[in-house]
């Protein structure tokens, strides 16, 4: 039986790890892919004190760090069913895919996200060659160029908004007849000469050049015409999707599916704490999850000093 058992291996999990490990409690963390979303990304430059690192290069020293620690690492391991403990004092239970159930008085689940595709040619191909997810991140590589946003609720425009500041222009996508944002943000996105809106536009290819993305086709779905833009970059934005499909029904999730966390990571279920995408916390980025998974293991230290059964 670990003391602490994360469950998930990118930032927040690596996270927890260590700080648990750092009291002295026995620590195990199983992970479906150690790395997470920090494996798919090329260029990292707001990773505070590292000005710029890559994907591959952070993950190889999260494992580097988490290896200096006496953690079980329990890599290409996938959770299936979270048993919560039939009475306080006794053990979480974690199915595996497997088949092996692992337990722990205490639980740091960070499975996090994954971006919702569009699922159009060129999407895949040109991923981090002009397709970008995330605006926070990857926003300044596309200073003063032409993008594009798909998606236009609440994420997308703000994404319009934040990117309208940054590059030379902005076309933004929306499937529907009308956008979904709220109010407040479509009149701010409105207002803003660089940026124009395209409604009822469903894309259908993003097209490329020399390894690079050079523009997209959309239909007008009023119309029934096919347009293509010049542009060099392509910001999806229809969604992050938590991977927490595994726990419905048996923790509290929020009605996109996050784990619902306070302000401790503490989760509907006592002794079982939660950090980074696969949460309710705002914004997700790579420091945030780093710091929630920490604030988790240590409120699942505290917990554990609070219940001791001996
Ligand atoms: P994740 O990184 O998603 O890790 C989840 C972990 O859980 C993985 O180990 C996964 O294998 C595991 N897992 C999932 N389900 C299960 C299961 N059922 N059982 C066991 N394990 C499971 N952020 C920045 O701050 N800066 C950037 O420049 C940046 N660029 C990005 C570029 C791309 C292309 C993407 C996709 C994201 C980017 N982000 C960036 C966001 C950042 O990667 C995430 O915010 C961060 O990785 C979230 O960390 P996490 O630990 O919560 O989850």
């Amino acid at each position: 039986t670990f003391e602490v058992l994360v469950i998930g291996g990118g930032p927040a999990g690596a996270s927890a790890a260590i700080y648990a490990a750092r009291k002295g409690i026995s620590t195990g963390i199983a992970a479906e892919r150690f790395g997470g979303q920090v494996a798919d990304t090329m260029g990292i430059e707001n990773l505070i004190s590292v000005p710029y690192t890559e994907g591959p290069k952070l993950v190889a020293a999260m494992e580097q760090h988490v290896k200096e620690y006496d953690v079980d690492i329990m890599n290409m391991q996938r959770a299936e069913k979270l048993i919560p403990a039939s009475r306080p004092g006794m053990p979480h239970e974690i199915r595996l895919e497997n088949g092996a159930t692992l337990k722990a008085r205490s639980l740091v689940l960070s499975t996090g996200a994954r971006w919702r595709q569009i699922g159009v040619p060129g999407e895949a191909e040109y991923r981090n060659k002009g397709v970008a997810y995330c605006p926070h991140c990857d926003g300044p590589l596309f200073k003063g160029k032409r993008v594009a946003v798909i998606g236009g609720g609440n994420s997308g425009v703000e994404a319009a908004i934040d990117l309208a500041g940054i590059v030379g222009h902005v076309t933004l996508i929306e499937f529907g007849a009308e956008m979904r944002a709220d109010d407040v943000l479509q009149k701010k996105l409105r207002s803003l000469k660089n940026v124009e809106v395209i409604t009822s536009g469903q894309t259908t290819e993003i097209t490329g050049e020399n390894g690079k993305v050079n523009g997209l086709n959309y239909t007008d779905r009023t119309s029934g015409e096919q347009h293509h833009i010049s542009l060099e970059g392509v910001f999806v934005q229809i969604g992050l999707v938590p991977n927490t499909e595994w726990l419905k029904g048996d923790i509290e999730l929020s009605q996109h599916g996050e784990i619902i966390v306070n302000d401790r990571n503490e989760t509907s279920i006592p002794g079982v704490f939660a950090a980074g995408d696969a949460t309710t916390v705002p914004y997700k980025q790579i420091v945030i999850s780093m710091g929630e998974g920490s604030k988790a293991a240590l409120s699942a230290f505290d917990f554990l000093i609070r219940n001791s059964v001996d």
